[in-house]
């Protein structure tokens, strides 16, 4: 949008307008507001593969305040849970203990998701501040207000949300 809004006389017309505003309205869709911080440590899984050792991992998963889990199992059985955390890209990470037999994946879980999400929060804020930017200009102007006091508005929730992450 800013390279388009370089062109002269450009800005003032329907087709830029609408553009932007399309991406105005996609960039506020999803990132109106921070993403919340997560309350505690539920994480969203599906029903697994059906077998006792997923049942676990989903009661594990489901669990708000357990944080790791371990799981004494021979190899294939712990390689076949390390391949549900990895397929179905739960926030687990996996380290097997190499003592006592059968040998322990300890499971703990952490924030990836969250902080994909946060990564990807601050990449929409930094294109809804190029949107401002490049706001509609002449006639189209007064039609997009509302969405460019939108934007103006999600730009600034931004801020206390770096303000805590410092
Ligand atoms: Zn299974």
């Amino acid at each position: 949008m800013s390279d388009l809004h370089r062109e002269g006389g450009f800005p003032d017309t329907a087709p830029y307008a609408a553009l932007w505003g399309c991406a105005a309205e996609s960039l506020l869709g999803r990132s109106a507001a921070p993403p919340d911080e997560p309350r505690d440590w539920k994480i969203a899984s599906d029903r697994g593969c059906g077998c006792e050792h997923c049942a676990e991992l989903r009661a594990f998963c489901d669990d708000p305040d357990a944080k790791v889990a371990r799981f004494p199992l021979r190899e294939e059985l712990r390689r076949h849970l390390e391949m549900i955390i990895r397929t179905r890209r739960l926030d687990i990470a996996t380290v097997t203990e190499r003592k006592g037999r059968p040998y322990t994946l300890v499971c703990t879980k952490n924030r990836a998701g969250h902080r994909r999400r946060l990564a990807e929060y601050a990449e929409d804020v930094s294109h809804m501040e190029s949107l401002v930017r490049s706001a509609p200009g002449g006639a189209q102007a007064a039609r997009w207000a509302a969405d460019l006091a939108r934007l103006r508005e999600a730009v600034a929730a931004h801020k206390p949300a770096e303000r805590g992450r410092a």
